[in-house]
């Protein structure tokens, strides 16, 4: 995985086409927002585009931004249109059919938004919308209304505005303990702009999390740099939860970012989407599971894809998602295996099916081979009346 000090060559054997670049540019992450892919001519430097793809490129512009880092690019089978990194990232015709049961904003976040970036669901924890820019804009994006079409926005004003409603209204709702930074990638920002708002929600006494979710450790993992986590580590404790979807996003540049989070006592987990011909089989779940685990990365959640505008055909059966949990549940360790959810108006609802049913007799359970048993309410007792 990881390439020879110097220059970087992560495509070398494969792909002799693209360029070599310096490691002084390929480590910085400046470097790669700057050279960001957004045009058929340079995505060719890293990929061959299929037709359909460069179709899928012309007939979205004007509707939705795309953008790739060249680090994420690297990440890419240059000849396969069907690579799990590839779709994630190049748009593709499926993106422009409408599709029905879609929406721009299924989970209702403008629903819930009681300021210009405060959204207030849940009753101890917010989310903070600071932006709208990601370094890559995922094909697959439940906020894809927000961050990638070029007319659409959950701000009600200009996101660069000053945060003082925001906190404001943070501090005066002192049920609030926890706040989630988000967007787009709340890591999009310079270093400044974002201790700025990290500091301001410190000044909180009643903020005793804060959170961040982020993609840049698997889309830019050389964002992640030290100055950054020392910066973080001086607002402890703070969280980070990234969106790590398939094995291949794990390399020895992500597991850094990571190792650097960790050691400066920044928790991380991750939230996979559970997405059609890219993650939708147990194999590719089990081994992106147990390779979080060896970056010490902990699954978080499984995002079920909702039906968002755009982003449908990446969505998959219910169905499917509990093959996809009955084939991790039992099969490896319990912390490795993620909640799976439905995200929807009234929340993240847990929608993995039970492994007991209530019976007469006692709890009838069930286990990973498929062996069944029944504990009677004397062994244990479930209700009080059993307990008497
Ligand atoms: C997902 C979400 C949160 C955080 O939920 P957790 O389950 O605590 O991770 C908070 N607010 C909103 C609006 C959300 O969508
Ligand atoms: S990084 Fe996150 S917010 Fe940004 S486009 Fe990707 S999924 Fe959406």
């Amino acid at each position: 995985m990881s390439g020879t000090p110097g220059e970087h060559d992560a495509t070398a054997a494969t792909a002799g086409f693209r360029p070599r670049i310096p490691a002084a540019e390929w480590n910085d992450w400046r470097w790669h927002m700057r050279k960001r892919i957004n045009s058929t001519e340079k995505a060719r430097q890293w990929i061959h585009l299929t037709s359909e793809e460069e179709k899928a490129i012309a007939g979205s512009a004007g509707k939705y931004r795309w953008s790739i880092t060249p680090y994420y690019a690297s990440l890419m089978d240059p000849d396969d249109p069907s690579c799990p990194v590839r779709q994630q990232a190049v748009p593709a015709p499926a993106e422009l059919t409408e599709h029905p049961g879609a929406e721009v904003d299924p989970v209702g976040d403008t629903y819930y938004r009681v300021t210009n970036r405060v959204v207030h669901k849940y009753p101890d924890r917010v989310i903070l919308l600071v932006t709208e820019a990601c370094p890559v804009y995922c094909r697959h994006c439940t906020r894809k209304f927000h961050t990638t079409d070029l007319s659409g926005t959950y701000f009600r004003d200009d996101e660069g505005g000053a945060l003082d409603e925001d906190l404001r209204y943070i501090a005066e709702h002192p049920e609030i303990r926890d706040v989630l930074l988000t967007g787009g990638d709340p890591l999009s920002y310079p270093d400044g702009r974002l201790e700025e708002i990290v500091a301001g929600l410190r000044a909180i006494p009643t903020v005793e999390i804060v959170r961040i979710g982020s993609r840049f450790p698997v889309l830019l993992p050389q964002r992640i740099t030290d100055e950054l986590c020392a910066m973080l580590a001086r607002y402890h404790p703070v969280w980070l939860n990234t969106h790590f979807n398939h094995p291949k996003e794990i390399t020895a540049e992500s597991a850094a970012a990571v190792d650097r989070l960790l050691r400066h006592g920044v928790p991380v987990g991750n939230q996979t989407v559970l997405l059609r011909g890219i993650n939708d089989d147990v194999a590719t779940m089990r081994k992106l599971m147990t390779e979080l685990l060896r970056i010490r990365v902990r699954p978080y959640y499984l995002y079920h894809c909702d039906n968002v505008t755009g982003v449908s055909h990446f969505m998959t059966t219910v169905e499917k998602g509990w093959e996809v949990m009955e084939g991790l549940q039992g099969h490896i360790t319990g912390f490795g295996v993620p909640q799976y959810v439905l995200t929807t108006r009234i929340g993240k609802i847990p929608v993995a099916r039970p492994y007991f049913t209530p019976t007469p007799g006692g709890l009838r359970l069930r286990n990973h081979a498929g062996q069944e048993m029944t504990l009677d309410a004397a062994t244990c007792p479930v209700t009080e009346d059993d307990a008497r």
